[in-house]
């Protein structure tokens, strides 16, 4: 480093002309005029002029100068000064000045990057993500880093200011169960066992409430090894907190000022409190999903009792089978076209639907619909009068069993929010879902299991139906949702041992289960537990919101692609052999079984079968040739390990057969082979099915 900088490239102004200024950085741009080179020199703030004159510097600077290419890295110093009325650049905040270059000094230089810095945002996903650091030169990136930085500045303020510590908890932990898979870390020194990364902290920060913490945020990593979508990454950044002795009043009070808080700092949003709450039920029958975008209105109205005494059989059947009929007034749609309109129907129908009927209001009142000669008169002003619809309206109508039909038209009113332009980027609109179910049916494990998590708390009213109605009880949960996306969640947590006992039960642990995942958290809960209950949000999503971007990549730093690769560092990647065996890993990848030249076809499988008398279905041969080619693989892949450095075991003697004299020796005659089986059947028995 040879001299001190004095500005950012950024700040220069006019204010500071007759100044001597020092800037570094990176060089955007290079023109070369003979005896004159202009260069634009980048920093974080912004882009500045730099003017070589052969007449201002040393002749071995201005060679030097001569010889940048962009984004060499240097120093300059010179004098700032006004640039003329015809050459003054008004994009560029700096625009009006450029400093007169007397000293220069290259750091370093560059090879011609893959991509012009500032144009990255065109180009590839893959190669900015290679060059990662060339990409985040560019000022979108750098804002967007900048703008999780304001979120997370609001988030200590106001966290801090409520009285709550920021405590971190450790990351090689033990299995958490918030459902997804574990990203497992060995051990070392437990040979066998494996850490779990976390995939969130919501046990240890129940602990720190048994610790007495009282009050606890953290901007935590958290880890979940699912596939990668547009607003998921496989680690990813939650704002997680816990309070003690409260109930969901006083969570939520907090989280309206957080949030208040954030939208202030973040985009200069006053959000008004407070925020809009809706129940889970009401989410779900007005707007098809309990993370509803109310942007816009246009909420769903039931129909059904009206359809089941019509003459429409279309809509009754529906109802008679038990499925309901659901309508939305989309305001204004009358003038929707008919290709507008096919395009809703074939989405109806892309969202599982069988169709979508539809009436329509001109500006006289007259209404057009197909649907009109299967209701009287009385009973279309009755669907308009439900609806609320009037001229210039359009009725869409969804008839189908319960859950598809909110989940359909649900999707159909965002569909038109988004043809209505209703979805606006700079509009917010927050809610607050309360009284979640406690449990969901998974069918295909036959059990429940817990909405949010197995640590929430019930409805108090409602735990009585623990036996009897699970599928009815209703959870202190929460979510704060945002223009149509979950932001985040929480809940009241059962503080009582036998209470927490049981919702494990409920959720089909056994005895062994309990102990062996949360037997350490029971037993804290033996020793005097406050009443708590927490929320977490996810970081990089509210970021990616505030910001405007389509993915949470654009917003994280170094983030993974979609297969969960980071092209820059190649990771994941192989590891030594040293490092396996240290961790006493042996690998079976795919890969090793791959170096197998011969492998077995189905007709050995056929064979096996035939002799083994099992009848085997094409599908089964097929999973079978693939279990027994992974099995021998892997019997090669052991044989080829080197084990000649190892001490053996044990030792096994010699190897070699020997024929008893003393004994008479002649082959056995089925009859004789077969005489103890249970069941004969033409020379073969038949196999127990254990065996088989
Ligand atoms: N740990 C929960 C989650 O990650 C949030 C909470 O209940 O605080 O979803």
């Amino acid at each position: 480093m040879k001299l001190k900088r004095t500005h950012f490239c950024g700040s220069i102004r006019p204010e500071h002309v007759g100044q001597t200024s020092v800037l570094k950085g990176w060089v955007q741009r290079r023109r070369d005029l003979g005896g004159v080179i202009f260069l634009d020199l980048r920093d974080k703030t912004g882009i500045c002029q730099v003017v070589f004159d052969a007449a201002n510097l040393s002749e071995a600077d201005f060679q030097k100068a001569e010889s940048i290419r962009n984004e060499f890295v240097i120093e300059v110093s010179g004098l700032v000064e006004n640039r003329s009325e015809d050459t003054i650049n008004w994009l560029l905040p700096t625009g009006a000045v450029d400093i007169r270059a007397n000293k220069l000094t290259i750091y370093s230089q560059a090879k011609n990057p893959p991509f012009k810095v500032g144009e990255s945002l065109n180009i590839k996903e893959e190669l900015r993500m290679e060059y990662r650091y060339l990409d985040l030169r560019t000022p979108e990136m750098l804002s967007n880093l900048m703008m999780r930085q304001t979120v997370t500045k609001a988030v200590r303020e106001q966290l801090v200011d409520l009285g709550c510590l920021e405590v971190e908890t450790p990351l090689l932990t033990k299995s958490t169960p918030e459902g997804a898979r574990d990203f497992l870390v060995p051990s070392r020194m437990s040979k066998g066992s494996f850490y779990a990364l976390p995939q969130s902290p919501q046990i240890y920060k129940q602990l720190l409430m048994v610790g007495g913490i009282d009050r606890y945020f953290q901007i935590a990593k958290c880890f979940r090894d699912e596939d990668l979508r547009a607003d998921r990454q496989l680690e990813f950044t939650q704002v997680d907190m816990e309070f003690s002795f409260v109930d969901e009043e006083d969570v939520i009070e907090i989280l309206e000022k957080l949030f208040q808080n954030i939208m202030r700092d973040a985009v200069g949003y006053e959000l008004k409190l407070p925020l809009k709450r809706m129940t889970y039920h009401e989410a779900m029958e007005c707007y098809g999903f309990d993370k509803p975008d109310l942007r816009f209105g246009m909420p769903m109205v039931d129909l059904t009792e009206m359809m089941r005494v019509s003459d429409f059989s279309v809509f009754r059947k529906v109802v008679d089978q038990g499925g309901v009929v659901k309508a939305l007034n989309v305001k204004g749609g009358q003038s929707f076209t008919r290709t507008q309109i096919e395009y809703l129907t074939q989405k109806a129908v892309d969202f599982g639907g069988s169709g979508m009927a539809w009436i329509s209001i001109d500006e006289h009142n007259v209404i057009q619909s197909i649907l009109t000669k299967y209701f009287t008169e009385a009973q279309m002003a009755e669907i308009l009068r439900q609806t609320d619809a009037k001229a210039g309206d359009l009725i869409i109508f969804c008839a189908e069993p319960h859950k598809q039909a909110s989940v359909i038209l649900g999707s159909l009113r965002l569909e038109i929010g988004d043809m209505l332009g209703l979805r606006k980027k700079d509009d917010y609109a927050f809610v607050i879902i309360t009284e979640f179910p406690q449990f969901e049916y998974d069918s295909e494990a036959k059990r429940y299991v817990a909405m949010h998590h197995p640590f929430t708390h019930p409805v108090d009213e409602d735990i009585e139906l623990f036996d009897t109605a699970p599928e009815k009880m209703r959870a202190k949960a929460y979510d704060v949702v945002l223009n149509g996306i979950e932001l985040g969640s929480g809940s009241i947590r059962i503080h009582d041992h036998k209470l927490q006992a049981k919702m494990f039960q409920m959720l089909g642990f056994t005895d062994e289960q309990i102990e062996s995942r949360f037997g350490f958290m029971l037993k804290a809960f033996d020793y005097g537990v406050p009443p708590h209950g927490g929320f977490a949000f996810g970081l990089d999503r509210l970021v990616m919101m505030l910001v405007g971007a389509s993915s949470i990549r654009e917003v994280i730093a170094f983030p993974k692609m979609r297969d969960g690769s980071c092209a820059m560092m190649d990771a994941p990647s192989k590891v030594d052999q040293v490092q396996l065996e240290e961790l006493s890993l042996f690998l079976t990848s795919a890969m090793e079984f791959e170096k197998r030249k011969e492998t077995l076809d189905l007709s050995v499988i056929e064979y096996v079968s035939e002799l083994a008398k099992i009848e085997l279905s094409p599908f089964e041969k097929e999973i079978y040739a693939k279990d027994l080619n992974d099995v021998i693989a892997f019997a090669d892949a052991i044989a080829n390990i080197d084990v000649s450095t190892y001490e053996p075991l044990n030792y096994v003697g010699g190897g070699e057969n020997v024929l008893r004299e003393d004994e008479v020796k002649h082959s056995l005659s089925p009859q004789n082979v077969l005489q103890n089986a249970p069941s004969q059947y033409e020379n073969c028995f038949f196999v127990p099915k254990t065996v088989e």
